[in-house]
Formats: structure tokens, sequence, C-alpha cells
């Protein structure tokens, strides 16, 4: 039997586990072969899934391809022209007193990986880490957000249709089947999503020792030098924060400035939201939807914070919530307490780099740290003073796209990573392997 909604969580492990046992992962050619299937389905069905997209968040079709469909496809394309080489053994030298001895590494495919996603970009958040797993040879159980509906029922419809079912199932549901699903053994969980979450993931994988990946979120401060131009900053400041209605992990959550900086990038952030979105955000297709409406409660009560710049307009039934840019954020405010994920800026002011490195310390490891400035010295005291997963200058979000960086956070905001050759060594295991000739 084959098919997982029929299946109990512990015969499709095990099913999965047979596979793997048997060897059918392993080779190359089956890989890529999956590989090849995964980008055969974007293609075929991009169309489709850009509507469900459109159904859970209100994505544009632009926007669902650019964040969700190509980039899936592009690090599918990345990982095929590398593979081999990536997986190639690595020779190194042994000591003198082991004569002819060889010794290398070499990477070994896990087993069966769990891979549990959110609903924020709930394509692009199952597919990538399963390209990873696949590509280092193991079999996947795919769990997408039960929060994101229409895409969940696509892509359960759809990657049986192309992948191997005796490698790869998705099981669809939320907290009841995840639950279920974690009481099994795996040889790697994957989980993307908040911190709650993780902590229940990872005590669940204590029980049988697997090794975890969490993709976390949490606050990822802004900083703005006073050197800087306005208008450029804001211009791609609001690209970056505004995008999917502000429910990415990697979008700046808060901007650290200068009064004076502050002030002036005030009527910069309202003129570069009517740019990129007109006087009525609401009408502009571009434009998207809170999730639901716990998240729009949730973020409804947060706007109740600092001095109103421009937005604050929402409309439950649509889950709507205008763009909007509140000044004069004091620490201690709502919007400051936990993660926006959602289209609300707050600008906090600090004295200078000092007080925003001091400011940055003092709190939980973020996904990302931005920064725009001119400085030399203020890039290499942020670098080298501040722990986050990724650090960006002069551009939000798109450090994420560079295939060869790898995805992750630190501390509160995750553990592990991945993307091209860094799923490699996170969905294998690199062993240590010693030949010494027999005569
Ligand atoms: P979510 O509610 O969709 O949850 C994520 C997954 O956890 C879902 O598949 C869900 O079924 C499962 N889940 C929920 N409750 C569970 C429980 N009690 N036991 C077991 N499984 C359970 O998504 P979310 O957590 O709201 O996502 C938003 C968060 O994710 C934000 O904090 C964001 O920053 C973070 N995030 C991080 C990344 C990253 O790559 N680091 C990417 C996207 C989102």
């Amino acid at each position: 039997m084959n098919n997982p909604h029929l299946e109990q969580p512990a015969d499709t492990v095990a099913r999965l586990r047979a596979t793997f046992r048997s060897g059918r992962t392993r080779p190359v050619d089956w890989r890529t072969t999956q590989l090849r299937r995964l980008r055969e389905m974007l293609t075929d069905n991009g169309t489709e899934l850009a509507g469900a997209l459109h159904a859970d968040l209100a994505k544009s079709s632009t926007e669902a391809f650019r964040t969700e469909i190509d980039a899936t496809a592009r690090e599918i394309d990345h990982i095929l022209g590398h593979l081999d080489q990536w997986l190639s053994h690595e020779p190194v030298p042994v000591p003198p007193h082991l004569g002819d001895a060889k010794a290398w590494t070499q990477y070994d495919p896990l087993g069966v990986v769990l891979v549990i996603a959110p609903w924020n970009y709930p394509a692009l958040l199952l597919l990538t880490p399963m390209i990873g797993a696949l590509a280092a040879g193991n079999a996947v159980v795919a769990k997408p957000s039960e929060l994101a509906p229409a895409t969940s029922a696509v892509l359960a419809r759809l990657l049986p249709a192309y992948l191997d079912t005796d490698a790869v199932a998705v099981v669809e549901g939320g907290v009841r089947e995840t639950t279920a699903l974690l009481a099994e053994r795996f040889d790697h969980i994957f989980y993307t999503g908040n911190g709650t979450v993780g902590r229940i993931v990872m005590s669940a994988a204590v029980r049988h020792l697997t090794p975890v990946t969490l993709e976390l979120g949490g606050k990822s401060p802004v900083f703005i030098d006073r050197d800087t131009d306005p208008m450029t900053v804001a211009a791609r400041l609001v690209r970056g924060k505004f995008l999917n209605a502000g429910q990415t992990c990697v979008a700046p959550d808060y901007v650290l400035t200068d009064a004076e900086t502050a002030r002036a990038l005030e009527p910069a952030l309202v003129k570069a939201i009517e740019e990129l979105y007109g006087t009525r955000p609401a009408t502009s297709p571009e434009y998207g939807r809170i999730i639901n409406e716990r998240h729009f409660d949730r973020l409804s009560a947060l706007l109740d914070s600092g001095r109103l710049v421009t937005g604050g307009d929402r409309d439950r039934a649509a889950k709507y919530i205008a763009p909007t840019v509140l000044a004069d954020v004091r620490p201690e405010d709502p919007v400051m307490q936990e993660e926006i994920f959602g289209p609300v800026l707050p600008l906090v002011t600090v004295s200078g780099l000092d007080e925003a490195i001091g400011f940055i310390n003092d709190r939980a490891k973020p996904l990302a740290l931005y920064a725009f400035t001119e400085s030399e010295t203020t890039r290499r005291r942020l670098a080298s003073e501040t722990s986050s997963g990724g650090l960006g200058f002069g551009l939000p979000l798109v450090h994420i796209t560079v295939p060869d960086l790898p995805f992750g956070g630190v501390g509160e905001s995750g553990m592990g990573n991945y993307h091209g050759r860094w799923s490699i060594e996170t969905f294998s295991h690199r062993k240590a392997v010693f030949d010494k000739p027999l005569s």
C-alpha cells in the first residue's frame, strides 16, 4: 500500500525505511531523477500552485513565481549542476607511521527524513528542504502546513504523481497528525516555524536521539546610519518589509536609527510605500493578506505602539492590514515584545552605533541583521560585535537567494542550516573511511 492518507504514521515510516534499506535511494541517478521530476512538476503546474498561493495568502502571481516556484526551480538547478562534485570522496593525508594506508571522507545518506513546513512560503519551505534531503539520498516524509490548506492540498496531490512514492510520502494535517509523526523514529527532522513548536519538535527528537534542524524566526533588526540617503534606504526597506504582507521569516522587523535620521526617513517611507502599492494598498494586486483571523487579531494589538506615521487601517473580514510605520517606538511597547511577522514597521531611536549594538546584543540572536551604512568601520563592527543567522548590508532578504550561502539561524532563531551544498551537509553523515592494504 502506498496511499499515505490511509496509512498509519508508523506504517508510512516503515515503508519508506524499507525502501531506504533496499539501497534504492543511494545512486546519484535516482536522486537526480527525483530532482528533475520535481522540476517538471513545477513547470507543468506552476500556474495551479500560484493559484493555491493566492487562495492562501493573496500572493500575486508575480510574487508566487518569484519567491516560491522559480526560487525552488533555481535551487534544483543549482544542486543538479554540482551534485557529482559535492558528493565526491575527499582524500585526506594519513600520518607517515600508517605507511601506505589511505583515508577519505564520504557523504552517507541518513535514512528517513521528516520535513515539517510553515504557512508563510508554504511551497518553497516544504520543497527546498525536500530537495536537499533527496539530493543527499534520503527517503522523505513531507508535512505541509495546515494553515495554508490550498497549497497543502495541491502539493499532496502533485508530489506523489511525480516522485517515487516508495521513498517520498506527503502527510497532511495539523497538530494531531504532526504529533503522531513525531512519535516515530526518523534519522533527521527538519522543522521550519516558530520557537514554541521548535521546542516540541526537539523534545520529541530527544527520545530517539534524532538530529534536528530548526529554522525559526525572531525580531530581525535594521540599523540605519546617518550618512545614508533616505529615499534609497526607504525604497529597499519597504520592498523587503512588506513582501508577503510582512510574513517573511527574514523580514526586517524593526529599525534602529538616530532621531534625525528617523525624521528624514518618515516621509521617505510613506513615499516608498505609495510608489510600491499606490495610495490605496487595499486595492493593489501586489499586496498580500494576513494568513488568518488569529494572526490578524495578534497584529492589531501591536498597532497600539508609538506614533502612527502611515497605515494603521485594517479590515478583519478581508484579513487586510495596511503597510504601517510607527515612529518613536519604545523598547517596552507591545510591538517590540515579539516577532511582528506582519506589515508593521516600528522605528526605535538610538543615539548611534554603540547603543544599537548594545540593543541587539541585549536581545535574542536574530535570524537576520541588516544595516544601511557607507562606513566600512560600521560594517566591520556590526559583523564582528553581533551574532545573527545572516547579515545583510544595503538590501534586506536577498542574502537567502545567494545559492552558495548557508541559510539558518543561531540561538533562538534556530540551529543548523541548508541551501545548495549546505543541504548536502545537513542531510548526510560525513563518514570517515580508513583503508590499509593487507599486503
Ligand atoms: P505553522 O503554524 O504553519 O507551524 C509550522 C508547522 O508546525 C506546521 O506544519 C504545523 O502543523 C506544525 N505544528 C504546529 N503546532 C504543532 C504542535 N503543537 N506540534 C507539532 N507540530 C506542530 O507556522 P508558524 O510557526 O506560525 O510559522 C511562523 C514562524 O516561522 C515565524 O516565527 C517565522 O519567523 C518562522 N519561520 C522561519 C523560517 C526560517 O526559514 N527560519 C521560515 C518561515 C517561517
